[in-house]
């Protein structure tokens, strides 16, 4: 009776179980990569910790390259440089050097023709590796060394292992036991799946996606290869590119508080300042008002090269909400800046009837203050993280202004938002120093209102910037430090690490301020750097603003937005060790004041300085050193400048500007149909993750 069962309830399992998938659109590649054959719990193991849980995740983790077995050479023909030898190995020996931690593994490869030494440095597997009746490729580098030639550090594969029409087999990076030939069994053996991958997408081929995927691990050529790849990148452009759009459909169907131009008050307003407003503000501040005016909630992003005037711009947005007699709340991320702001436009505000405060962790009497924001009493509140807490309530909070919001991350920025009456968004105005290239615009930020402020104000003294060897510090840049000195002007000294560590070279900022002291016992030196408690910070920073500190040694905590026009000196110590945008950051704390402003780089010994350091040298263009910095870095590093949180793009490059603009037309497309929303499933819970890093609010 039991066993009649048996069929009946595995039948009723089958049936639900695609019900199941079905249900939740689980295909296949949803499955963990223990579904595979050929990968048991161990090996599901390694894969998971390096990020690889899925059937798509293996699927998706492509060759880093492959190599070309067509025309293997004869050992009687081999000349030095890159070779592929096929042959047999024996007389496998291994040893440790002299030097500890190095093991070297020896053996002898055999063609027909001759025979050659190879060698391996700390690859000690290699001598279990080998059976000496297989035949193997061997490519790499024959080399003279050590006293003789042999073939280094040579990747091997079995001939059985290699497709003989092609000749071409993937590499892939391996992933702790895991090498490039088990990534290649696996894949192997799971041939069969290949034919269940559906499309992601709407395509113009039908199994695009699949045989993309298939031809990236077993190619027929190169060129297919490289064509499957550019198939994939696409498509994932594609996705991040549909993200972004989505985000601005969802932020078009949030209700604002329509904010009107007040034009007589705003030009009074203009004429009032000790300035002339630059174009680039002129417009920038004009794009704002526009959207501001509408019932959706503007999602701007204002970005501009330090000391390009952004918070001018945001002065002038907060003063039109002031004047439609609504909240505005401006976050920034230290109390430091929090302060300055707050300083700055309380000069400028406050005349015309603002209600300014400023709330941090510091601040004082707070229940009150609070008491004051919840009933509309105050009108713009500038402040740091405090503000974000669940007792600070505003009676109509309309626009929200978010200095270096990089710094904070989607929850954060949310929870601001949040605080505007029910029903209700607030307009958002986010800003940042980062210039972002253009590639990245047009996908990761594709969906954004962007404002540049491209244009310096008027009478703005250059930065002069030269890279110097440190043994030359005494010679070039200590008299150029005493004539600063002289002038009664400041110096900022910037160091890699806090404290000096036997390890490394790196002059500390305690060991550099020692120095300095020695050096300079006429002048006031003191120290800065990020473990010491934020009301510490505080007040040296303040102190320093003040004048009363004239050489500030410090790590790179300096960097965000302060203010002190009277420093015109900056020395950045191991400056190849910094990012490019980051070191232009950094030298934007100099030249803020009336005076000429100079950098020095100083580089190590007498090594060759990097391109970045001379690209720094030579340009002050914040937009000019981003598109260097993509070039040079990646944008996954670009990003993380611009955006809390990572970029992490599988296949696509970012640099691809035709690949680029045929995903966005293609997501246009998508678009105008609300069908395939509810059709490509896979497509729509996958870009989730990509909506969250593609928002500003
Ligand atoms: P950032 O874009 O780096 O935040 P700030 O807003 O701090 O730049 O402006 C830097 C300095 O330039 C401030 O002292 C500010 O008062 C001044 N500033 C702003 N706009 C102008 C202008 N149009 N002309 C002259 N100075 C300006
Ligand atoms: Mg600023």
């Amino acid at each position: 009776m039991y066993t009649s069962l048996i069929p009946i309830l595995y039948h009723t399992y089958a049936i639900l179980s695609i019900v199941i998938e079905m249900m939740y659109n689980r295909s296949m590649l949803d499955e963990s990569v223990e579904s595979l054959k050929g990968v048991g719990p161990k090996t599901a193991g390694i894969l998971k910790k390096h990020g690889i849980h899925t059937v798509r995740d293996f699927l998706y983790n492509l060759p880093r390259d492959y190599e070309n077995y067509q025309a293997p050479t004869s050992i009687a023909e081999i000349r030095p440089g890159k070779v592929v030898i096929k042959g047999k190995i024996d007389s496998l020996t291994t040893r440790r050097a002299r030097r500890r931690n190095l093991s070297i593994t020896e053996g002898v490869i055999r063609d027909k023709t001759g025979a050659i030494k190879t060698v391996w440095f700390n690859q000690g597997y290699r001598i279990k590796q080998f059976s000496p009746e297989k035949e193997y490729y061997f490519t790499g580098n024959y080399e003279f060394k050590n006293g003789r030639y042999s073939l280094i550090s040579p990747s091997a594969t079995e001939v059985t292992d290699v497709d003989p029409n092609t000749g071409l087999v993937p590499i892939y990076v391996a992933h702790g036991k895991l090498k490039s030939q088990d990534f290649r069994r696996i894949m192997k053996s799971s041939r069969d799946k290949f034919d269940k991958i559906p499309d992601l997408l709407p395509t113009v081929a039908t199994g695009a996606r699949k045989k993309a995927l298939f031809y990236t691990h077993f190619p027929n050529s190169i060129k297919s290869a490289e064509g499957a790849r550019e198939y994939l990148a696409y498509e994932e452009l594609f996705e991040l590119i549909l993200a972004s759009q989505l985000n601005r459909r969802e932020n078009d169907k949030l209700k604002a508080m329509p904010i009107s131009f007040s034009a007589p008050k705003i030009r009074e307003f203009v004429a009032s300042l000790p300035f002339k407003l630059t174009g680039a503000q002129r417009r920038a501040t004009w794009d704002i008002f526009q959207n501001m005016e509408k019932s959706a909630p503007m999602n701007r992003l204002l970005q501009g090269d330090v000391g390009s005037g952004k918070t001018m711009v945001a002065a002038m947005s907060a003063y039109e909400a002031f004047l439609a007699s609504l909240q505005v709340a401006f976050l920034a991320p230290t109390a430091i800046l929090a302060t300055q702001h707050f300083e700055n436009l309380s000069k400028i505000l406050t005349p015309l009837g603002v209600k300014v405060a400023l709330l941090t962790g510091a601040t004082k009497k707070k229940p009150e203050l609070k008491a004051k924001i919840a009933t509309g009493e105050i009108d713009l509140v500038i402040g740091t993280h405090a503000l974000l807490t669940d007792d600070t309530v505003f009676q109509d909070l309309s626009l929200v202004i978010i200095d270096e919001q990089h710094r904070f991350g989607v929850e954060q920025r949310q929870k601001l938002m949040l605080k505007s009456p029910k029903d209700k968004a607030p307009h958002l105005l986010a800003m940042t120093a980062t210039p972002i290239p253009r590639s990245l615009q047009l996908t990761v930020f594709g969906d954004l209102d962007v404002s540049v402020l491209n244009e310096m104000p008027k009478g703005r003294q250059p930065i002069t910037t030269n890279i110097l060897p440190e043994i030359d510090t005494r010679e070039r840049l200590y008299p150029k430090m005493r004539e600063v000195l002289k002038a009664k002007n400041q110096i900022y000294w910037i160091c890699k690490a806090i404290d000096d560590n036997p390890q490394s070279e790196t002059t500390s900022v305690k060991s550099r301020t020692a120095k300095l002291v020695q050096d300079f016992p006429k002048a006031k030196v003191e120290f800065l750097h990020g473990r010491m408690k934020p009301a510490e910070k505080d007040e040296i920073m303040a102190r320093f603003a003040d004048g009363k500190i004239d050489i500030l040694v410090s790590t790179t905590v300096v960097e965000v937005g302060v203010d002190v026009p009277n420093a015109t000196l900056m020395v950045i110590e191991n400056a190849e060790s910094y990012g490019l945008a980051q070191l232009h950051q950094l030298r934007g704390r100099v030249g803020r004041g009336k005076v000429a402003s100079f950098c020095y780089l100083l580089t190590p010994g007498d090594v060759k300085p990097t391109r970045r350091l001379r690209e720094l040298e030579k340009s002050s263009d914040g937009f000019y050193l981003a598109e260097v910095d993509l070039r040079l870095r990646g944008p996954g590093e670009i990003y993380g400048a611009l955006q809390h949180g990572a970029l992490d793009l599988r296949i696509a490059t970012l640099s691809d500007t035709k690949l680029i603009a045929k995903a966005q037309r293609d997501v246009r497309e998508f678009l105008k149909n609300p069908e395939n929303m509810v059709k490509y499933k896979e497509l729509m819970s996958g870009i989730t993750k990509y909506q969250q890093i593609t928002t500003l609010n």
